[in-house]
Parts: C-alpha cells; sequence; structure tokens
C-alpha cells in the first residue's frame, strides 16, 4: 500500500507556466491585457472556435450565455441532472426555470428523446453537458434545435480537446463554455472560456465587463482614449493576464498531457474490465472522449459492500476518489422548490449510487496508476462476492 496519499486530481504545471505567470507579473499588466487576447486566439485556433471570450470561470460562461440569449422569468431550459451545480444555478439566476430530464445508461450525457419529449411553449433552449468528457449526441439535439427554435448552450467544463464526428467541441456557432478550474484538464487556477459565432461573443463580451463599450485594454494601453460608455448593467467576469499566462502554456503542452490521459485509461480498462464487479466507461465510436474523469461503476450483487464503503476503502488505502456528480435533484435546493424523488431521473439515481471517479491526471506517475489498479482490485477481492459452484 501506498504511504503517501493520492491526490484525486493534481494539476501539471511545469516551469514554462511558472516562468510566464512570473513574465507577466513583471510586464505591469495584470488584469485582461495582452496575454489574455492571445490566450483567446490560440484557444481559438486550436479548437476551430468561430470566436473566443475567456472569462473568469465557466459559470460565468453559461451565465453570460443565458443573458446574451435574453433567457429569463416565463423561460424553460432543459437539462440534465448528471451535472455539477453550476450549470443549472445559472438558470435560476435568469429566472427561467430548469427542465431536467433523464440521460443515456452508457455515456450519462443527455438522452435527445427524453429532451424532446419534454419540451413545451415555454422551452426556449437545451443546455447540455458533456459528461465526463464524452460528447452528448449533437446531431440529435441540434436538429432538436432546430425543429423547435431552441437554443443549444453546451457546457463543455469536461470537453476541451472533445471531438464529435471528428469535430472539435466548441467549433460549432452556438455558445459553448469551457472550464480552466483547477482540476480541469487545461487549468488556470479559476478560469473559463465562452465560444461561438463572432456575433454572439461581442454581446458576451460587453455582458461580460460591466455593459462596458471599451474594455481597459483599449483604453489604457498606449494609443487607447479614456472614454467610455455603459449600454447595460453587466456582470464582473473577465479573465486576469495571470490566469491567461497558465492557460497559454497549458495550451502548449495539452496534446501531451491528453496522451498521458488516454493511456492512463486504458490501462485501467485493462485492469478492470475483465472482472464482472465493474462496469467500466466506454466511448461511441464517433467520438473523441477528453477522458476528463474516469468513471467506475460497481455493478450490483456482485460486491458486499456499496459505493459509500468502496470509497472509504481506497481512502484507507491512501487513494483519493470522488463522485461526479450528486444528482441536482438530490440537493435539497432543487428537491423542495421542485418537488422532485430521488426516482424521478432512475438512470442517473441508479448511477450515481454505484459510482466513483478515481484518479485521473497527467500529473500521475505509472506507480500511481500502479497503485490505483492494486487499491481497486484488493478491495474486489476482499470484498467481491463469492459465487457457489455450480
Ligand atoms: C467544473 C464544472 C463547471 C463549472 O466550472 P467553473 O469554471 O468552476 O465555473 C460547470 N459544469 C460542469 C459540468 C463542471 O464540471
Amino acid at each position: 500500500m501506498r504511504d503517501k496519499f493520492l491526490s484525486f486530481s493534481l494539476p501539471l504545471v511545469g516551469a514554462e507556466e511558472i516562468d510566464e505567470v512570473i513574465a507577466a507579473l513583471k510586464s505591469g499588466w495584470l488584469t485582461a491585457g495582452p496575454r489574455t487576447r492571445q490566450f483567446e486566439q490560440e484557444f481559438r485556433d486550436a479548437f476551430h472556435c468561430p470566436a473566443a471570450l475567456a472569462l473568469n470561470s465557466c459559470t460565468a460562461g453559461l451565465h453570460v450565455a443565458l443573458k446574451v440569449l435574453n433567457i429569463g422569468p416565463g423561460d424553460e431550459v432543459i437539462t440534465t441532472p448528471m451535472t455539477f451545480a453550476a450549470s443549472v444555478n445559472v438558470i435560476e439566476h435568469v429566472g427561467a426555470r430548469p427542465v431536467l430530464v433523464d440521460v443515456e445508461p452508457d455515456t450519462l450525457n443527455l438522452q435527445p428523446d427524453a429532451v424532446a419529449a419534454a419540451i413545451t411553449p415555454a422551452t426556449r433552449a437545451i443546455i447540455a453537458v458533456h459528461y465526463a468528457g464524452h460528447p452528448v449526441e449533437l446531431n440529435s439535439l441540434r436538429s432538436i434545435a432546430e425543429e423547435y427554435r431552441l437554443e443549444l448552450i453546451e457546457d463543455a467544463a469536461h470537453a476541451v480537446g472533445a471531438r464529435f464526428e471528428g469535430t472539435p467541441i466548441g467549433s460549432g456557432t452556438n455558445f459553448t463554455a469551457f472550464s480552466f478550474y483547477a482540476t480541469k484538464n487545461l487549468t488556470t487556477g479559476e478560469g473559463g472560456m465562452l465560444t461561438g459565432s463572432q456575433e454572439l461573443l461581442d454581446r458576451a463580451r460587453i455582458v461580460s465587463l460591466h455593459g462596458m463599450n471599451r474594455e481597459a485594454w483599449s483604453r489604457y494601453a498606449a494609443g487607447g482614449k479614456w472614454a467610455y460608455d455603459i449600454v447595460e448593467p453587466g456582470f464582473k467576469y473577465n479573465m486576469t493576464d495571470l490566469q491567461a499566462a497558465l492557460g497559454l502554456q497549458q495550451l502548449r503542452r495539452f496534446d501531451r498531457m491528453q496522451a498521458r490521459r488516454r493511456e492512463i485509461v486504458a490501462r485501467y480498462n485493462e485492469a478492470f474490465s475483465r472482472h464482472a464487479a465493474f462496469l467500466t466507461p466506454s466511448s461511441r465510436s464517433h467520438v473523441e472522449n477528453a477522458w476528463h474523469l474516469y468513471v467506475l461503476r460497481l455493478r450490483a450483487g456482485e460486491l458486499t459492500i456499496d459505493r459509500n464503503q468502496f470509497i472509504d476503502e481506497m481512502t484507507a488505502r491512501n487513494i483519493g476518489t470522488s463522485v461526479h456528480f450528486i444528482p441536482i435533484h438530490m440537493h435539497s435546493y432543487y428537491r423542495d422548490r421542485y418537488g422532485y424523488h430521488p426516482d424521478d431521473f432512475p438512470v442517473a439515481h441508479t448511477a450515481f449510487r454505484s459510482m466513483l471517479s478515481l484518479p485521473l491526471s497527467p500529473s500521475m506517475s505509472d506507480q500511481d496508476v500502479a497503485d490505483v489498479i492494486e487499491a481497486v482490485l484488493d478491495i474486489r477481492e476482499k470484498h467481491g462476492r463469492r459465487r457457489m459452484a455450480a
């Protein structure tokens, strides 16, 4: 057993990131400025986005998207219960009503048929989450959105680098929000990127910075003019050049980091898929999974312990794990406000009860990976249900 605790998701930050942040500090420009603009351009080019806007979080991106699309009181937004609260909280922030629908049993992504069935005259938008980095069925959701004249917003917090039918997530003209939170595939500590058409992004830029028609960089840089106008009461959601400095260097190592994630996933799959006790994550053939998470599911009846006890056993072996996610409808606010019962979304609920996320980060050594595998298999060995010989 390892004697040092293995963190669930340790970011990979190297000398290049550190040097770039120091250079940003020495440059005299700390808030959104040249590095932020450069990060937007490089991100846009890397993932073929029509346009990109760097923000202080993915949550900010989703909030701004709803604001720009003028979604508010009286409107309904269809989304998934199998997500982080931020995806749904933003719907409450603009005064609209979140409408949850159940997920697909394999990918745990929104089920397109369930989305179509939930549409009412009040429906204005769909927020689709690319769960764990596996893209949603974009073609189906796009045609539903087109047929019913709905906005499609992608929560791509897990999906930097993912592709659907060969096309990068974020390359569409609809709003797509990425996260650079500390645990995400590409990190700026805190941060996010909103992508979409230039027209949508021009409006989002104003909403994300006080509703001001000109940002600081164009006012305080050489040749800048002092005057500005507030065209609406916007938010304060910009990224800073310190974050962008991190992001620029993370982008340079991104392909290598993703390759390492795929290697770790392959090792886990190899070790676990042969055991009846485990359901390993799968990827559909027409997508490229960004592998943000490795979600292992415990098969009912195969172990004498439940998921919570399994996590305790992992902790006892010095392996950090997590659960993604406690479904939205089980949180007290949503449960009480909308009268949800855990079984209202049986696929999400059942998956939740059986899942744990194993450590997955390009910062993991081969020994770390071997330690995780050893711990999982040891727990299975000790707590597997013994079958009688036939
Ligand atoms: C992390 C996460 C977010 C929030 O990202 P922030 O950058 O922290 O705002 C939103 N949605 C999902 C699915 C996430 O995992």
